[in-house]
């Protein structure tokens, strides 16, 4: 089911290994952020249905990072829809060269087939899709390639496995997971301005969001012993 955020801006918040999944109505392009691990299509279509949307008008595929609990849904998608895939390009370069090690698909005994992703979003970019604008910040530490985005006319940051509700976060100790990257990534998004932030597990931050990434950089800062 999907809860809704703003007036376009919904979250489906997972109660399973699935990540969550975001719905983006931007008019002219329908967007997902993150799309869970495609074990339960079926559900995901009658939750965009009852939002006004449907798997097959996905116009955009934005992936916070490639773990198989937020890539492996867009599978049964591309199988119905040709959305555009975005994913950061250090992540997306090893999938379009057909390295999927990095999705830790064959660590959780899943077969992902090779992909093609087609925008490669960098540090920095203003990735607009219909009347929708993201800053795209790349956040690395959990993986290399997590991204956060903002949406900054709503002071909405969707923050991937970067930064959980109630001073948690992602866990750095998957390939390219990295200690020192994830509390300086936590330190940067205390700087910026948010009100609510979209956690891609747990329940979504509606209020007074900078105070729990303050929080989560502080359990960070001192767990891993850097500033
Ligand atoms: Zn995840
Ligand atoms: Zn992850």
């Amino acid at each position: 089911m999907f809860r809704q955020i703003s007036d376009n801006i919904y979250i489906r918040v997972s109660n399973s290994f699935d990540s969550n999944i975001i719905y983006i109505n931007a008019g002219e392009r329908q967007v997902l952020v993150d799309a869970g691990t495609g074990m339960y299509p079926d559900t995901l279509n009658q939750d965009l249905l009852n939002i006004g949307s449907s798997v097959n008008v996905l116009t955009d595929i934005v992936l916070t990072h490639s773990h198989i609990d937020h890539i492996g849904g867009v599978l049964p998608i591309i199988a119905n829809a040709s959305p555009t895939l975005h994913l950061h390009k250090s992540e997306g370069d090893m999938i379009n060269s057909g390295d999927m090690r990095l999705t830790l698909s064959s660590t959780f005994g899943v077969e992902l087939p090779p992909m093609r992703i087609d925008s490669l979003l960098e540090e920095g970019q203003e990735l607009c899709l219909g009347d929708v604008c993201f800053k795209v910040y790349s956040t690395p530490g959990h993986s290399i390639g997590s991204i956060c985005l903002h949406i900054e006319e709503e002071g909405i940051l969707i923050t991937g496995d970067t930064l959980f509700p109630g001073g948690s976060f992602g866990r750095v100790d998957f390939p390219t997971g990295n200690p020192q990257q994830l509390v300086a990534s936590l330190k940067r998004i205390t700087e910026w301005d948010f009100v609510i932030a979209l956690p891609g597990h747990m329940n979504a931050i509606t209020s007074n969001a900078k105070k729990h990434a303050e929080s989560s950089y502080q359990m960070a800062s001192s767990m891993f012993r850097y500033q």
